[in-house]
């Protein structure tokens, strides 16, 4: 058997693997399995790989090339990648994850426009007449040029929002679906060209649009849709990577990558769904545009200190806690856990209400919730517990904003009106933590914290957890 028919197995077992990996992943139960499932399949492919370059460079070094030299490359490429990788990896923050994430779809955007540009200068001035094999070769490269430059600019401008080092607010040029249409055109048009006829200036035109479109697409859309900008330039850097296995005859990254691109789609789909916007819209990148800024709100907040929640709680026989990106900025998941169990043993009944959005991460709050050992089985999506917030006696919202403001249901103005949210507001009382009265990630007001049944724990929330555990100490079960 040579090393080409073991790289095929490997890949066939790798490619099963990442399957595998994906399903694990769609469970809190096995989600941890799925993670390994996925390391193993990816242990499996750089070996396999590894192996059939070094296969592919003794063949060359026998016609005298530079075969060893592609090894020495390679593994130079590896040791530096795991070493950055390794050490971001260990110093990323909770909080830092979306923004990191960000930055890794741009690597792999940036990576099939390097990989396209390469397979342009391989194949550059052969004769095309009557070979088709050419022509689809040229139109792998100008797509994958297309789609990876989109994710490069794309990803790097969500970088920007979610480290907050740009506003998120967006981007309105005159014109703006215009200008995102026209691009389109202007790239089929060329890919037309190309394929007929390969011209380094489509190339570097169709490099440049690109370019540009990735960056007006991303920059175009508002802070509130920000999630199903990430999970779409998670698809989008799927689809880069198999443009760029057609263009490397690597089969596993072709399969890798349509898994990436067809599970990040099916996210976006499922995120537009939770936050009522429409899919085609996103991808044309913009929506939520048209909004104003919502009605001003008026009134007087109410605030509570812990002792007083620690009374609100022991009296309650329901509670239901909704948190928010502020749990994870406070990292009071442990003490929140640790208030969870300790109400559980005084007998009330504590459930965990989670928004598809809530955090900067899909699944942000159940990675940190499950961190922090929350069972499982009391932490529900929105559409389980919404209907029972209404008979419940304490709700608890614990660095949340936009995901239980009530503006979204009742204000056809705001800017994130439709936007399904965890109806809060219905519980008999509502316990807001957070540090200030500002707004949310989406910029707008909360008419929820001047409710009558709400009332505001000013404050870091770990800190004023641990008041109310203090509190809770005090009060005799
Ligand atoms: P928000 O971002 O709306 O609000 C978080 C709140 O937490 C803030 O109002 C802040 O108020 C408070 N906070 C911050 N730090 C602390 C702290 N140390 N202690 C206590 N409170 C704190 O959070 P939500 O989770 O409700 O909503 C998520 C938002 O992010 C949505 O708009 C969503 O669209 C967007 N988003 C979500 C992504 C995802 O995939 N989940 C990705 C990108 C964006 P204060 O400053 O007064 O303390």
């Amino acid at each position: 058997m040579n090393a080409t028919s073991v790289a095929t197995a490997a890949y066939i077992v790798a490619a099963l693997l990442f399957i595998l990996s994906l399903a694990g992943l769609s469970k809190h139960e096995t989600a941890r399995r799925g993670v390994w499932f996925g390391i193993t399949g990816m242990a499996i492919a750089i070996v396999a790989t590894f192996a059939l370059v070094v296969d592919l460079a003794t063949g060359s070094d026998t016609h005298g090339g530079g075969g060893s030299l592609s090894v020495v490359l390679l593994l130079v490429a590896v040791v530096i990648g795991a070493s950055i990788g390794l050490w971001r990896a260990r110093i990323v923050e909770m909080t830092g994850m979306p923004e990191l994430i960000a930055l890794l779809h741009s690597f792999v955007g940036l990576a099939a426009v390097l990989v396209g540009w390469n397979g342009y200068l391989e194949y550059r001035g052969e004769p095309r007449a009557g070979d088709t094999l050419l022509h689809i070769h040229d139109a792998e490269v100008f797509i994958g040029i297309f789609i990876g430059a989109v994710t490069f600019t794309g990803s790097i401008i969500a970088f920007l929002k979610l480290s907050a080092r740009i506003k998120s607010a967006p981007l309105m040029l005159p014109g703006k679906n215009l200008i995102n249409v026209g691009a389109l055109v202007v790239f089929a048009a060329l890919t037309v060209a190309f394929v007929a006829d390969p011209q380094l200036w489509e190339l570097i035109a169709v490099t440049t649009v690109a370019l540009a479109l990735g960056l007006h697409l991303v920059a175009s859309i508002g802070g509130g849709d920000m999630p199903v900008v990430v999970s779409m330039l998670n698809s989008y850097s799927g689809w880069a990577a198999a443009a760029s296995g057609f263009l490397l005859d690597n089969d596993l990254l072709i399969v890798t990558g349509a898994l990436v691109g067809s599970s990040g789609a099916y996210l976006s789909y499922i995120m537009c769904q939770a936050m009522n916007r429409s899919f085609i819209s996103v991808i044309a990148g913009g929506f939520g545009i048209e909004a104003t800024g919502g009605a001003e709100i008026e009134g007087e907040h109410r605030e509570i200190d812990a002792e007083g929640v620690a009374d609100l709680l022991t009296s309650a026989s329901s509670v239901v806690i909704t948190p928010g990106y502020g749990m994870a900025v406070a990292q009071a998941q442990y003490p929140v856990a640790d208030l969870t169990r300790r109400l559980r043993e005084r007998g009330v009944d504590v459930r965990f209400g989670i928004h598809p959005v809530a955090g900067r991460l899909p699944g942000h709050m159940n990675v940190l919730l499950a961190e922090a050992k929350v069972p499982y089985d009391i932490v529900l999506e929105m559409d389980e517990i919404n209907d029972d917030l209404a008979a419940t006696d304490v709700v608890l919202v614990i660095g949340a904003n936009d995901t239980v403001n009530p503006a979204a249901a009742e204000d056809p103005s705001s800017p994130i009106a439709g936007m399904p949210v965890l109806r809060v507001w219905e519980a008999k009382n509502v316990v807001v933590f957070k540090r200030s009265m500002a707004a949310g990630y989406a910029g707008v007001q909360n008419p929820l914290f001047f409710r009558e049944n709400t009332q505001m724990l000013f404050g870091d929330a770990k800190e004023r957890v641990g008041d109310i555990l203090a509190a809770l100490a005090r009060v005799p079960a």
